[in-house]
């Protein structure tokens, strides 16, 4: 295989053959039409500095696919400069693809188009102890009745899971929640649904949709925190997902914070993860409610954990305030070291967070600022995730567009072809190249 993997630290080579670097310009051309809407050939040529007549042959064939529309404006519009053009815009239905977010609680799958539009949505419980297999197959017959709803519109398919992948976005390496190690999930949909598939880190995908749809929008650096049974987060740096080299994934969530602590999912002891995952808060509600009056009524109810806490605490309860306090403590330094350390323009603050009661929510904004060196703190935007209820599902979408439709990473050299003939830099473009 000539690409070499990223995760046993190799250099990743890029090819910049003429097929491949057509690819790469057709997805910048898509993302410019995605982010800036209607455009014309020219201030399309103007933004990239790709020559008109590339553009031009690039736009007739996307035009001939169906993905733009080419429109003519009204002989009264206003002209701003230049001869009257047509201009050109994205036709986001044109094509969808399928997310799949897999979790150890169940699947859900939907329907993700161009502009971000989750539909169509599934939800099924996947009982535990389940094989890999079995856990895939149950997806794909799930999947069955969205691909029919989709019809020739499907371009693939996004799936999601809970844990280090190849760089080939092929393999779960390791999920843990799923018990999984080395599943070759993209194969098993692409054997089964006859459509390209690709697997990704289901936080990173959510960092990708937050940057595409959500609260990144035209921001280059972001970090995304999510926080539920367990505490993942991803960043995209540059406009791209940032893959961690050795083992693929950040592990901010098994960094001990607590010496003797409990026991983690990990097998390790007062990880992170052991001292802010819902699990573990509830268990703490469950132990206090004894020494607390207010406790003792509320602490087996279903609400969200962060919503039992914070009305306990209004209540004036004493034992809830010491459990809120210790999670704002762990998560603004959690938060705060990951700030300092990347930098990012926007964190975005998803799972039970996203839904978390705004009194709480405020308090870890405020405690994760003041952990944040004064160089940083004004520069960066610490907000709720704009993903809504189904992060997972649009982040499996989104990544599938990322490589499937926009092409946004710079190709990777293909498998079985020699990697010194890889150029370096690309070539300055000629008119139909
Ligand atoms: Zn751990």
């Amino acid at each position: 295989l000539a690409v070499e993997a990223v995760g046993e630290g190799f250099v990743n080579r890029r090819s910049w053959l003429p097929r491949d670097l057509r690819a790469y310009h057709r997805g910048l051309l898509l993302r410019l039409l995605t982010e800036q809407g209607p455009l014309t050939r020219r201030d399309l040529a103007e933004t990239t500095g790709l020559s008109v007549p590339t553009v031009a042959s690039i736009v007739a064939e996307l035009c001939a696919a169906g993905h733009l529309t080419d429109t003519v404006p009204p002989a009264d519009a206003p002209v701003t400069r230049g001869p009257r053009a047509s201009v050109l815009d994205l036709a986001r239905d044109s094509l969808t693809v399928l997310g799949v977010d897999v979790c150890a609680s169940g699947l859900r799958l939907g329907l993700c188009d161009l502009s971000g539009t989750v539909s169509e949505l599934s939800i099924v419980d996947a009982p535990r102890r389940r094989t890999a297999r079995a856990v895939l197959s149950l997806a794909v017959e799930a999947a069955r009745p969205l691909l029919a709803a989709a019809g020739d519109r499907l371009l693939g398919v996004g799936v999601a899971v809970p844990g280090p992948v190849d760089p080939q976005g092929r393999h779960s390496l390791l999920a843990l929640p799923l018990g999984w190690r080395d599943v070759p999930v993209a194969e098993h949909f692409e054997a089964a649904l006859r459509i390209p598939a690709v697997v990704e880190y289901n936080v990173r995908a959510m960092a990708v949709a937050e940057a595409r749809h959500g609260l990144g929008l035209h921001a280059e650096n972001l970090l995304h925190v999510h926080l539920g049974k367990s505490l993942g987060i991803a960043f995209v740096v540059g406009g791209r997902p940032f893959h961690q080299g050795a083992h693929g994934v950040p592990e901010l969530g098994h960094q001990r914070v607590v010496e003797r602590g409990r026991r983690c999912s990990c097998g390790e002891e007062g990880c992170l993860e052991s001292v802010l995952g819902e699990d573990y808060l509830r268990q703490r509600l469950r132990d206090a409610a004894p020494r607390s009056a207010i406790l003792a009524d509320r602490a087996a109810r279903e609400e969200p954990v962060l919503d039992l806490l914070d009305t306990a605490v209004r209540d004036g309860d004493g034992e809830a305030a010491g459990i809120l306090d210790d999670v704002i403590t762990h998560l603004s330094t959690a938060i705060g070291t990951s700030v300092n350390l990347l930098s990012p323009a926007r964190v975005a603050l998803g799972g039970d967070l996203a839904t978390a009661p705004p009194q709480v929510l405020g308090r870890i904004v405020e405690a994760t600022r003041a952990k944040v060196s004064q160089v940083v703190r004004d520069r960066v935007r610490i907000e709720r995730s704009a993903l809504g209820r189904y992060p997972g599902v649009l982040g499996a979408g989104t990544v599938a567009l990322d490589r499937l439709f926009y092409r946004d990473h710079e190709p990777l050299t293909a498998p079985g072809r020699p990697a010194q003939r890889a150029r370096r830099r690309p070539e300055p473009t000629r008119p139909g190249n």
